[in-house]
């Protein structure tokens, strides 16, 4: 699913570099499309303004005292804004830019105030919270559309190669996607409602952020679209859930249906989760393999590929994005999921009743 690989699901060292503007227009011939003057005046737009971005990003690993990347992290998923063109490597094309490119603009806009917005925090951070200070802020995130909120200490596999952040206390944040727009995947309402939470999750995590600092403490907004961390490992690092065969968190609350983002803080006396009583996904997963047949490009497999960076996925992102691009963002295997069908409780239930018969025949 790319709208999670754009948080990095499968983003790594299968994306090429070295794409030019001349690749490009070979890549939309290809298509059996030219571009038109106005398609390349917004190309060049959002590739700037993605570059930008992308300057600062990488800005972040210069910051002394940040927390960068170690080995085996994973490379971010937009490594070029050049290939932004038709979604060849890049989970976005021109094409969807009528669609959804509100979002995508605020979204980006969102992004680089995060990490402009750096210079508001505290010369001297608070570090320790009050249990009332993080009702109170818990409180004010709900009342901005946070559903559920978890901490973790930051696993620095997750930061992405070339990025860094400043503080190693996270807050994750999931705000849920709308049942009925994911029920009508693929389709444009769909996509729009995708990346109308991404869009609305960024300002709100920017906001969030802002209200820390005037409590005093130190505050990185940690935005969803791109981000700085791959957010799925992050959020099972929190306690929140646990990776399905799709690459997608899976929590009881939302099942799939969730954006995740970050708020990484000065706070180091968090409730830091210590423990994850989702694993038993993993196990759910190997005996269900709805995504895998549902997938209408073929992009999920059964058995783990082992990309160049190392890492594991059941996703082949070659398949996966043409349809992305193509069918308005696709999210059928959200749709599709069976933690989207059916409720969280009553699977584990009947898993967990499954294996004891299980054991039980075997003794
Ligand atoms: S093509 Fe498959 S993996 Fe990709 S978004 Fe659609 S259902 Fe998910
Ligand atoms: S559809 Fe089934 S196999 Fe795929 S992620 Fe959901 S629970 Fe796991």
């Amino acid at each position: 699913m790319i709208i999670g690989n754009i948080q990095g699901l499968t983003a790594d060292s299968e994306n090429k570099s070295g794409s030019n503007c001349s690749s490009n227009h070979i890549e939309l011939t290809q298509m059996g499309k030219e571009m038109n003057v106005i398609d390349k005046v917004i190309l060049k737009k959002i590739q700037s303004k993605v570059s930008h971005w992308f300057d600062l990003e990488r800005s972040l690993a210069k910051v002394p005292n940040s927390y960068g990347a170690v080995e085996g992290s994973p490379e971010k998923s937009w490594p070029n804004p050049e290939k932004i063109p038709l979604g060849g490597e890049v989970p976005f094309s021109i094409k969807n830019y009528f669609i959804v490119g509100k979002y995508l603009k605020s979204s980006i806009h969102q992004g680089v105030k995060a990490i402009q917005s750096l210079d508001q925090n505290p010369s001297t951070p608070k570090s320790t919270i009050s249990p009332d200070d993080l009702d109170t802020f818990e409180n004010q995130a709900k009342t901005l559309g946070i559903g559920v909120i978890g901490y973790a200490k930051l696993p620095r596999q997750v930061i992405f190669k070339d990025r860094a952040v400043i503080y190693d206390n996270v807050i994750v944040l999931l705000k849920e996607m709308n049942r009925d727009k994911i029920a009508k995947a693929p389709s444009v309402e769909t996509f729009k409602m995708v990346m109308g939470t991404y869009d609305s999750l960024s300002k709100t995590v920017n906001t969030l952020s802002g209200y820390l600092r005037k409590m005093g403490y130190g505050a990185q907004g940690g935005y969803p679209l791109g981000g700085l961390t791959l957010f799925p490992p992050l959020a099972a690092a929190a306690g929140l859930g646990w990776n399905g065969r799709h690459g997608l968190l899976i929590t009881p609350q939302y099942g799939p249906r969730q954006r995740i983002a970050a708020i990484y803080t000065s706070i180091d006396n968090l409730p830091f989760s210590k423990t994850n009583n989702h694993a038993w996904i993993g196990d759910f997963c190997d005996t269900c393999g709805r995504c895998i047949r549902t997938c209408p490009a073929k992009a999920i497999h059964k058995e783990s590929l082992i990309h160049k960076s190392g890492r594991r996925t059941h996703i082949t992102r070659d398949k996966c994005l043409p349809f992305f691009v193509n069918k308005q963002g696709c999210t059928v295997c959200v749709k599709e999921c069976t933690f989207n069908r059916k409720n969280y409780e009553d699977i584990q239930k009947s898993f967990l009743h499954m294996q004891e018969k299980r054991v039980s025949k075997n003794h």
